[in-house]
């Protein structure tokens, strides 16, 4: 199927209305970025659910660059809650099905896509072409030709793409980039870990349709990230089984617990595993000369992480959230790339992709070509 029309790609003179408006908008960062105390910018929730109620939402009182002016939500009633818990006006609550005109709102500068997977490419493909700059959250999308296809919107209409990587920003992970990027360790040759936990009741999670796959797409993706970290850069090869399933009735059409192999360019391995059925939370990484774990590794707070030098106890900020989103606002204020780019979200599903090619062939050795 042809990407835009399956996402409602705008008229060619509505692209070039909106091209001016993106342009608008970074020219207004820009001038911001050099004032002493720019304004806040303006942001929009799009997806009330779990996430952006429990995690986002709070996050949002503590960022320093970015305020919650707007939400994009299938239930008006809900919205307008919203708008008199936070305090923006109720022009500014959007069905999924308005979110075009988020164009001729000046008080939202960015928008956070939270909804289900498979949504991530519609939605945040609507706000690039309002020209709102977009935080979609993990996975991506469910394929690389939506990845594809987000950062073509976001690109012809001049607009900053980010996911939601929080944990890229939390400080234990900044240290595992660090020993990487120095070799305090030695390279690291020996990674293992992954996230699990066990999904009671049904949801959209365990719907190929809205999640793409299962715990790899939800979970996995952890593990993926940490192991990139770990060894600086995209495996170069993937193998990867699918376990039999402990209840199929539930787990129809996606997986319930998965494990594959990442190969790095440099020699390294990492051996992970996710699932719908278990307990796991926990990265380690072991170069020649020491090794660092984390467990629990994936957590919103209190990660424990030990080394061979001993515990890393770093101080952390309240909220990865909150340090997440301001520092996508400082990237638009200052007019550059996210360091958790759209690039790197393609850069995931290509490797997801992989491992479920490899799996689906039976444990063939998968070349990534990221
Ligand atoms: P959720 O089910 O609690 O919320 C999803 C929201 O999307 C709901 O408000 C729902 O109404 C809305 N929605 C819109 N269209 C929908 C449709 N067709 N079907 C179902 N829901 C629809 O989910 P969540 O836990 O908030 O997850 C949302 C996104 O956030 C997912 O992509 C997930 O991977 C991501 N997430 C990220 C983190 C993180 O730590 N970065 C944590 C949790 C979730």
């Amino acid at each position: 199927m042809n990407l835009c029309s399956r996402f409602g790609a705008p008229s060619r003179r509505d692209f070039i209305g909106q091209l001016s408006v993106g342009a608008a908008a970074l020219a207004l960062a820009g001038r911001a970025g050099a004032q002493a105390a720019p304004r806040k910018l303006g942001i929009a929730l799009c997806g009330l659910g779990n996430y952006a109620r429990g995690q986002l939402a709070p996050a949002l009182r503590l960022t320093q660059h970015v305020e919650l002016r707007g939400v994009v939500t299938g239930s008006r009633d809900k919205g307008l809650a919203w708008a008199k818990e936070f305090g923006f006006p109720e022009k500014n609550v959007y069905s999924y099905a308005t979110m075009a005109r988020l164009i001729d709102n000046p008080d939202i500068d960015l928008v956070y896509v939270v909804t289900p997977n498979a949504l991530h490419p519609e939605h945040t493909i609507a706000a690039a072409w309002a020209g709102k700059h977009v935080i979609s959250e993990k996975p991506m999308a469910i394929s690389v030709a939506d990845c594809d296809a987000m950062l073509t919107a976001c690109r012809v209409n001049k607009v900053k793409l980010s996911i939601g990587y929080r944990l890229q920003f939390e400080p234990h992970f900044h240290e595992l980039k660090r020993l990487a990027r120095d070799g305090d360790f030695g390279p690291f040759k020996t990674m293992s870990g992954g996230l699990s936990f066990t999904m009671r009741q049904m949801q959209w999670r365990a719907q190929k349709a809205l999640a793409g796959g299962g715990p790899l797409m939800d979970l996995g993706i952890y593990a993926l990230q940490a192991a990139c970290m770990a060894a600086g850069a995209a495996p170069v090869a993937i193998t990867a089984r699918e376990l039999p399933k402990q209840r199929p009735e539930f787990f129809r059409d996606v997986e319930e617990t998965i494990e594959w192999t990442m190969e790095f360019a440099n020699g390294a391995k990492g051996d992970f595993s996710t699932s719908y059925n278990g307990g796991l939370d926990r990265f380690r990484a072991d170069g020649d000369k020491g090794w660092i774990e984390f467990a629990p590794a994936f957590q919103y707070g209190g990660l424990k992480v030990n080394t061979s030098r001993g515990p890393l106890a770093l101080a952390v900020p309240p909220s990865q959230q909150a340090g997440q989103i301001d520092d996508f606002a400082r990237c638009i204020l200052e007019n550059r790339e996210s360091p958790v780019s759209g690039a790197m979200g393609r850069r995931d599903m290509v490797i997801i992709e992989a491992i479920y090619k490899s799996a689906a062939q039976g444990g063939k050795r998968i070349e990534v070509v990221a």
